[in-house]
């Protein structure tokens, strides 16, 4: 079995209270989304609804990738170059999958 970083350790779970604070918020988006229009005529607040949801999505899945790398050991690894990400970009962004120059 292989042993996890210290770093791994903290970022999993980072990532696991983010993905479920991202999983309430997009629930309650959801929610609000739907129930306002049920009774509502469209408006522009449902769509900001909507596009926030889709938003979280795009997050909740970056972060289970993110979970799914540190399980498989290539957490921190740039998925483009293939180099080591600086750990202040993981702290500041704990499910990003690219170094900063191949993010920018
Ligand atoms: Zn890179």
């Amino acid at each position: 079995m292989r042993v996890w970083s210290r770093l791994e350790w903290q970022q999993q779970s980072r990532l696991l209270d983010e993905r479920d604070r991202l999983r309430r918020l997009h629930a309650e988006l959801r929610t609000a989304a739907t129930s306002r229009r049920d009774y509502e005529p469209h408006d522009v607040t449902d769509d900001e609804a909507a596009i926030q949801a889709d938003a979280i999505e795009g997050r909740l899945a970056a972060t289970d990738e993110a979970l799914n790398r540190i399980d498989s050991g290539s957490y921190g690894m740039c998925l483009v170059c293939g180099s080591r990400i600086a750990e202040e970009r993981l702290e500041a962004l704990p499910a990003t999958a690219l170094c900063r120059s191949c993010a920018s």
